[in-house]
């Protein structure tokens, strides 16, 4: 038999106006491309993993020593926060959206005990986790997690902060404080606020636990880290109970970064192989972001945001988002029930955005990286562009009329 050899794979640049992966930046790639080839433990590579480790920290807003970067997507450094939990530990887990779902997933099956397991392989039904569905367009308030968690008083709980499935942002702060009302260890997903929002993690007691992913905020999809961090309590947890995975252990994986015996450490030991390329475009990564600043980033994304919102509201559609980097909405009644033929229409054409991925089907166009008027306004004119081309009656230059008053408004305010 001959082998099968395909020609050379060609990708194409495009529009990636969707809730994530957002627009890597051209210094990223460049610092992926020009890093040399150099071992796991060559003395720069590993004073890369330790700079990242230290830039982490002040991304996160935190003292926890156990930060850092676990290989792979945001799904990696959820797993590995989530390895704290095992079988028959109690939880209580919250989704609105789906992502916390698949988390909520995740969740059941690090609890399910071999019984649980076997009744239902792919999907378990612990008795030990209560999961709480807030509807879809709706977020999980601090007076929700206080009620279910007085009455459960569970070890673990979860909460997404920013539910990208549907755009909603979650009570971080009553999260925080009904953990530590009724003694639950909080456990968060912030794939999709880190870099993004401006918050200090140290500044919510009631969560021990944070995951996030490379690919959204923090800008670096050259596929490199899941920033996690873990609080002592965390660690002291592990620590007493250990936990089913080596890779993926939130003690053993710190050591390459530095951390051993809960202490920083100059010479970092072997836990796995990482890329020299990886560890220079992720700490580049992580340069541009501090560069930027924390506050001054999420001013900037709320800022563009609004413009997107109101564009989009000009023409019509109905925006059920409040997240600062997404805008999920219901298409003008007229295009009712068409929303995965418009999308289509626009991924086809470059313009990558997204419908939701589970009920009820909205459109999600997301502005990662596309942090200024000209993005905004060819994101607004490629979206007309394509609700015009379906029959939607958009006045094209009214609505661009309108985001350029918006900004020379804007600019006049300064
Ligand atoms: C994107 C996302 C994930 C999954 O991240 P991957 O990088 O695809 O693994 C998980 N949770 C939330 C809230 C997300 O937005």
């Amino acid at each position: 038999m001959r082998d099968t050899i395909f020609p050379a794979l060609e990708i194409p640049e495009t529009l990636a106006a969707g809730p994530g992966p957002g627009n890597t930046d051209a210094r990223v790639l460049a610092a992926f491309a020009r890093a040399g080839v150099a071992d796991h433990m060559q003395a720069d590579v590993l004073r890369g993993l330790i700079e990242c480790k230290h830039m982490l920290r002040s991304l996160w807003g935190t003292k926890n020593v156990h930060t850092y970067g676990v290989g792979g997507t945001g799904f990696s450094g959820l797993d590995c926060m989530l390895n704290a939990i095992l079988p028959g530990d109690t939880v209580v887990a919250f989704t609105n959206g789906t992502f916390s779902g698949i988390d909520c997933l995740t969740i059941r099956m690090k609890a399910a005990t071999r019984e649980d397991m076997a009744a239902n392989p792919m999907d378990p039904r612990p008795a030990s986790v209560t999961i709480i569905t807030v509807p879809h367009g709706r977020s999980v308030t601090g007076e929700m997690v206080a009620k279910v968690l007085a009455d459960k008083r569970p070890k673990w709980a979860f909460m997404a902060h920013w539910e990208t499935g549907s755009g909603r942002v979650n009570d971080l702060q009553g999260f925080s404080d009904a953990c530590l009302a009724h003694g639950a260890m909080g456990l968060v997903d912030a794939v999709s606020s880190l870099g993004i929002a401006d918050f200090a993690i140290d500044d919510y007691p009631g969560v021990v636990g944070w995951a996030s992913c490379p690919q959204k905020g923090v800008l670096c999809l050259p596929l490199t880290y899941a920033p996690v961090s873990f609080s002592d309590r965390y660690i002291a947890e592990i620590r007493k109970t250990g936990c089913a995975s080596y890779v993926h252990h939130p003690v053993l994986e710190a050591r390459h970064w530095g951390v051993i015996d809960g202490q920083d450490v100059a010479t970092p030991a072997y836990h796995r192989t990482h890329s020299a390329y990886a560890i220079a475009a992720f700490h580049e990564a992580l340069r541009i972001t501090l560069q930027h600043g924390r506050a001054q980033k999420a001013r900037d994304y709320a800022f563009h945001e609004a413009a997107l919102k109101a564009a989009v509201i000009a023409m019509s559609c109905t925006v059920t988002s409040n997240m600062t980097s997404l805008v999920v909405l219901n298409l003008p009644a007229g295009l009712a029930g068409r929303e995965k033929e418009l999308v289509q229409k626009c991924r086809a054409q470059g313009f990558g955005i997204w419908p939701t991925l589970s009920e009820p089907v909205q459109v999600r166009i997301g502005i990662l990286n596309q942090l200024s008027q000209a993005a905004i306004a060819e994101i607004v004119s490629r979206f007309a562009a394509a609700m015009a081309e379906m029959g939607a009656n958009v006045d094209m230059a009214s609505v661009l009329a309108g985001l350029e008053t918006y900004y020379t408004t804007a600019l006049a305010a300064e």
